[in-house]
């Protein structure tokens, strides 16, 4: 009988030691973020409301979250918050402070772009660079707008940042640009976000993106639909497409129906569609 209860014992403290365990694995998956750098736990945890500081950026420039349904707005709000909440945000040559403005437009085209994917945030990109205008890269030894490294660094140029927000049907927009090679590199990193999209498709994805990129280079010099930069590889063919899809969505589908669609499919959203849904059914 006595051996009884403490076999019991011993059950009841590894259940319960299990529990804590799933609990610890599941908070570190929702709040999206190494344990390790968390500034403060609970603000990470939940969904918090959007700060009203920030809702006039998003208004004026994200005709994506204008034309979403109530429900969908306020999520929107949340994430955008969440991820504000998650980055440190670093002022650099020259910038003083990184204004409610430039965080409202860095978090909003890392929320639209993952619009289809609550859950994702970034996690490994937790530093997010903001230079007033193109630098100069020691490594690349080339003036940049942006870039993604897998150092866990977002860099951008805030001048075109801006100039991407500038126009909405113009097909450049480089917050979405970043965002699309941060979206692509986390699929080769190892963490929880890891393989988050479907591989296959991404590949399919490739091999239309090839015909395209060699179809342009047999027609150097001609007038193509991509830009003259989306043939450098596919990872830029990949960002330059994101940002066709975003501000040129029909155009893009006449000229590719596709590759829209298998963007739509990667990303889990369809621009053209109402409040953006994707038609699970097609
Ligand atoms: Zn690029």
């Amino acid at each position: 009988m006595h051996e009884h209860l403490l076999s019991d014992y011993f059950i009841l403290a590894f259940m319960l030691l299990a529990a804590f365990g799933f609990i610890y694995v599941r908070l570190h998956f929702f709040t999206d973020s190494p344990l390790s750098i968390r500034k403060s736990s609970a603000k990470y945890w939940f969904l918090r409301s959007l700060r009203p500081i920030y809702r006039p950026y998003l208004v004026r420039n994200f005709p994506f979250y204008n034309r979403l349904n109530d429900k969908d707005k306020i999520l929107f709000e949340k994430r955008v918050q969440k991820f504000i909440d998650k980055k440190d945000f670093i002022p650099r040559g020259g910038i003083k402070k990184v204004t409610p403005e430039m965080k409202t437009l860095v978090a909003g085209s890392a929320i639209q772009l993952t619009f289809g994917y609550p859950y994702i945030y970034f996690r490994h990109f937790y530093r997010i660079l903001i230079y007033p205008d193109e630098y100069y890269s020691l490594i690349t030894r080339k003036f940049h707008k942006g870039e993604v490294n897998l150092g866990g660094l977002i860099v951008v140029s805030w001048r075109s940042l801006k100039e991407g927000f500038s126009s909405h049907d113009d097909g450049h927009h480089l917050g979405l640009h970043e965002m699309a090679h941060a979206l692509r590199l986390i699929n080769i990193i190892e963490n929880d976000e890891y393989d988050f999209y479907d591989r296959k498709t991404m590949q399919q994805f490739d091999a239309e993106a090839k015909k395209e990129i060699d179809a342009m280079t047999r027609n150097q010099g001609e007038e193509s639909f991509f830009r003259t930069y989306a043939s450098s590889n596919l990872e830029e063919f990949f960002a330059v497409a994101v940002e066709l899809f975003f501000e040129k969505p029909k155009s893009l589908k006449r000229h590719n129906a596709t590759l829209y669609s298998l963007l739509a499919k990667i990303l889990k959203i369809d621009p053209i569609a109402k409040s953006h849904r994707l038609d699970a059914s097609k």
